[in-house]
Order: structure tokens, then sequence, then C-alpha cells
């Protein structure tokens, strides 16, 4: 298993381009989220709230782009490790990592957390135009980005 396995395969080349990118620039990535189940939402909305812990998310189940395969995480990576420090610059420059990989994600045709009010500096996503409300009423993007309507109950296969 990947942590890219599950994700839009247009928003995985994306993913796959951002690392090689990093990597070749001396600023080493991991992808520590890429799809993240409903079950799995759900878990992390109720840390914080009937789950001991701080707050982790404010999207409920369905409510997160990483719920549909549209959105990824990265960690930048120092000594080996993840770090979430906003100011490492692995590559000494006076640029902090996270906002070099986050312009390069822009670059590559990403919507960047770090743009945010309640900044996601981690977090890229692409939503095909299509908004939180249009994918839990079953729009999703084909594999080449167009926009299908699917049915709103799953057909069972017996
Ligand atoms: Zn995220």
């Amino acid at each position: 298993m990947s942590k890219l396995d599950g994700l839009h395969p247009i928003v995985r080349q994306k993913a796959e381009a951002l690392i090689a990118i990093c990597a070749a620039a001396k600023l080493p990535i991991i992808v520590t989220q890429g799809l993240r189940t409903d079950e799995e939402q759900a878990a992390l909305w109720a840390k914080g709230r009937t789950a001991p812990g701080p707050k982790v998310t404010n999207a409920k189940p369905g409510h997160s782009y990483h719920n549909y395969g549209l959105a990824f995480d990265i960690a930048v990576v120092k000594n080996g490790r993840p770090t979430w420090d906003d100011k490492v610059s692995v590559d000494g420059d006076e640029t902090p990592d996270y906002v070099e990989v986050g312009e390069i994600g822009e670059q590559l045709g990403l919507e960047w957390g770090g743009r945010w009010k309640f900044r996601d500096l981690p977090h890229f996503q692409m939503r095909f135009g299509l908004s939180l409300a249009d994918l839990k009423s079953g729009k999703r993007p084909t594999i080449e980005g167009d926009v299908v309507q699917l049915p709103v109950r799953p057909v069972s296969v017996a």
C-alpha cells in the first residue's frame, strides 16, 4: 500500500511530480495522507470532541477533499524524519521549506492549503470545479478530469 493509493489519477500524478521536483531541489518530502475514508474522517472529527486530545480537523466525514481522493498532505523530511516545523529550511535558504513546496505545488496546478485563512501548510488538493456539496450529491471527476453524476444510491451487486 502506498499513501498515494486511492487518489484520483491526475492528483496522484501531480503528487508524484511534486515529490520528484522537491527531491531534485534538495527539499525531501513524503506524503503522509491521501485518501481518507469516512470512518477515518469520523475518528479525526471525534478527537477533541467525543475523544480525548486537541481538535485536529473542522471537517466532518464527507466534508474534506481527502474523503474523495482529491487531496493529499505532505511532510518535509529533515534528518530522515518528518517535521511539521513551519520554519524549517532543510536546504538552508531563507524561505521556509513548507512555503517552497507549496509554491512548487501551485506551479503544478494544485491548490495549496497554505493560502487559506486557516493555513494548512502540508495540504494540497484539486477540486475539478466541484464543491463539497457537489461531491456529496454524487458528482465526480472522471479519470480525464471531466465531471459526471453518479447515482445517488450506489447500486448493490449481488
Ligand atoms: Zn489535508
